[in-house]
């Protein structure tokens, strides 16, 4: 038969439909599609017919479920809701480049600038967020928020000059007297030591200072006003809030009034403000309701950051890569990634401008289309519909764990933070992330292994104390509490019978 793209997507989607429940590819299956692989280049191409066969019955067979399967709680990966593959759809076959603002040419880059303003609603924000792009995903959005950390905390000191932008960081650092640049978090993500190291700070940048040993994404504002004063030596900082962070889901900032404390402080010693909220950020956007209040009022304040990152292909469920990236300040990050002096892609002045100059990338995917789609098509009760129903899939399994005689729930803040008559309270500040061993320690050893391995559901494995953890991230769209409750019951149950 005739190679058609129409014909094809079909194909795609009925195999997408057909799918198994499974979250992995049977070992057999990935061995066979190695071996299918060309050995090197064809000299002679194989035709599209023969190569479309090749993909659709030799290669998507040694796929995992990550995206397509309801069950799969490993890392925090989301789904792909329907509407968003329909874009992503799109996007590829009319392949715009979202690079310089040309509104007589191209509607992309007003639909992208509306997605960003809808993004900002959707997470109560409020206004002023003048510097926004969509990134790869929150590592890149890690990187711009620490590269305009850089910029401002330099330049706050030798205001009036070029800034680091134009004068590098070797010579503006000696201008303002700057012998070190920190950065201070609370189990900060691993992309931000990634990109510590990009923008030249270096992995060892990053500090530590956790409230305590049971809090330990909590930020101590003791310890940071102390390491904020170092600015008097020559040390200044950037502080990057952990929003959630990721083993535990928990946030460094309890409450709004922790949050107005660290702005007033990072104001007052002249630092950057930067929350990765890759995905926990959109507890913000949860039904205002006394069942999320808690999770409500931790996340308050999050707007007073002077940057901010997330995730699309994460809680949003648009297909990868698709990240995003909100600072106040639109000159200071052009004034990082601006791309200057070439004439031929100035666009005029305008209300929009061009992505090359807000972003790192020149020519880039229109990635915004996706999320437009899913922000139009749910609209905020929709959305908050979705994350309420993570929410309470993962509630629901921390209290299936907390009562189970051999699992320990992990990551629990004290009790005597908490009203101890009322059980509810361990689970409210539950958001998405379930973290979790087996008392058992020879079992707990190779708990994912053995959880994995059912190939029902899949999850993480981390390191919690010292101990292996097993860790439920929940993030897709085709949640249904009472179904995979029970499925992972029945599979949490099973693996301490062997
Ligand atoms: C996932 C995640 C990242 C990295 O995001 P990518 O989209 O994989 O680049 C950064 N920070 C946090 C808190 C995350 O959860």
């Amino acid at each position: 038969m005739a190679f058609s793209i129409a014909s094809s997507y079909n194909k795609i989607r009925s195999l997408v439909e057909s799918a198994s429940d499974d979250v992995l590819p049977a070992p057999s299956s990935i061995a066979k599609v190695t071996a299918s692989l060309p050995s090197s280049l064809p000299v002679t191409g194989l035709g599209d017919a023969a190569t479309e066969a090749h993909l659709l019955n030799d290669i998507t067979p040694g796929f995992n479920g990550s995206k397509i399967a309801s069950n799969y709680y490993g890392f925090v990966t989301g789904g792909v809701l329907p509407i968003a593959e329909v874009a992503d759809n799109i996007v590829t076959a009319f392949d715009q480049n979202v690079q310089v603002h040309l509104p007589d040419q191209s509607v992309s880059t007003v639909v992208e600038d509306k997605a960003l303003s809808m993004l900002v609603e959707l997470l109560k924000l409020g206004d002023g967020w003048e510097g926004k792009t969509f990134t790869t995903g929150a590592t890149g959005a890690n990187i711009l928020g620490l590269a305009c950390g850089r910029e401002a905390v330099i330049n706050h000191r030798r205001a009036g000059k070029p800034g680091v932008g134009e004068r590098g960081m070797l010579a503006a650092c000696m201008e303002a007297g700057v012998k070190e640049i920190q950065i201070l978090t609370t189990m900060g993500h691993s992309s931000l030591y990634k990109a510590a190291s990009v923008i030249g700070l270096g992995r060892n940048s990053l500090k530590d200072i956790p409230f305590s040993k049971h809090e330990p994404w909590r930020m101590d504002i003791d310890s940071l006003e102390q390491e904020l004063k170092l600015t008097d030596e020559g040390v200044v900082s950037i502080v990057a809030l952990s929003a959630g962070e990721v083993n535990t889901g928990r946030y460094a900032t309890n409450e709004k009034a922790a949050m107005k404390q660290i702005r007033a402080l990072c104001d007052k010693y002249g630092a950057w403000l930067h929350v990765d909220g890759a995905f926990g950020i959109f507890a913000r956007s949860l039904p205002d309701t006394p069942e999320f209040s808690s999770l409500i009022s931790t996340t308050a304040g999050l707007e007073l950051a002077d940057s901010i990152t997330g995730d699309g292909h994460k809680m949003l469920n648009v297909p990868y890569d698709c990240g995003f990236f909100l600072t106040r300040s639109a000159s200071l990050l052009s004034s990082v990634v601006g791309n200057p002096n070439a004439a031929y892609l100035s666009s005029g002045p305008s209300s929009v401008p061009s992505p090359l100059n807000m972003g790192l990338e020149n020519s880039r995917r229109f990635r915004a289309l996706p999320v437009y789609a899913v922000l139009l098509a749910c609209g905020r009760e929709g959305l908050g519909e979705i994350f309420a129903r993570q929410v309470r899939l993962a509630r629901a399994v921390s209290e299936y764990i907390y009562s189970h005689e051999g699992y320990e729930l992990l990551a629990q803040a004290p009790l005597s933070n908490k009203d101890s008559s009322n059980i509810r309270t361990w689970y409210e500040d539950t958001h998405i992330i379930v973290l979790f061993s087996a008392k058992d320690d020879r079992v707990n050893g190779e708990l994912v292994k053995r959880i994995n391995s059912t190939r029902k559901i899949y999850v993480s494995g981390t390191q919690w104390d010292g101990k292996s953890a097993c860790r439920i991230a929940v993030s897709t769209w085709k949640v249904d509490v009472e179904r995979d409750l029970e499925l992972i019951r029945s599979v949490l149950d099973g693996v301490l019978q062997r």
